[in-house]
């Protein structure tokens, strides 16, 4: 976790504050400039309408790949989930994105994970090293949407 500089509480965002560049946690960000907000995906996510949620850009090939594994047709997995064949289909080939509710009957049936948040990329971003983002990390992070 990166701590505030100020308070000591957790971190998520840095800030310009007498020149300086610190981490600061949500309450302490008022007594600087705001440099570098959280990271936040910008490869086309599908918002949820009152939070962070997103689908999984990589939604097609994770049903696909799941459903081969489980040696599932995708007529008998359209019938698992009560879904038409021709959705799955569309599914898999990333013509048709799934809506929240979709994506959790496919998260369910398939056990996998189809609906992200922000906020876990945020975090799992910084999980990588002991220290907090870099502005370097940032920018890398931003560059991978072309
Ligand atoms: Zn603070």
């Amino acid at each position: 976790m990166t701590e505030c500089e100020i308070c000591g509480s957790k971190a998520i965002k840095k800030a310009e504050i007498d020149g300086a560049i610190v981490n600061v946690c949500s309450e302490c960000v008022k007594y600087g400039k705001v440099v570098v907000g959280p990271v936040k995906i910008r490869a086309k996510p599908i918002k949820d309408i009152d939070s962070s949620r997103y689908i999984d850009p990589k939604y097609p090939e994770l049903i696909k790949k799941t459903r081969e594994k489980m040696e599932m047709k995708i007529e008998e997995l359209a019938k698992k989930i009560n879904e038409k064949e021709s959705v799955i289909s569309s599914l898999e080939r990333g013509h048709l994105s799934p809506s929240f509710n979709l994506a959790k009957k496919l998260e369910n049936f398939l056990e996998i994970k189809l609906i992200l948040e922000y906020n876990e990329e945020f975090h799992s971003s910084k999980g990588k090293k002991d220290n907090s983002l870099t502005i370097g990390d940032v920018v890398d992070l931003g560059e991978l949407d072309d």
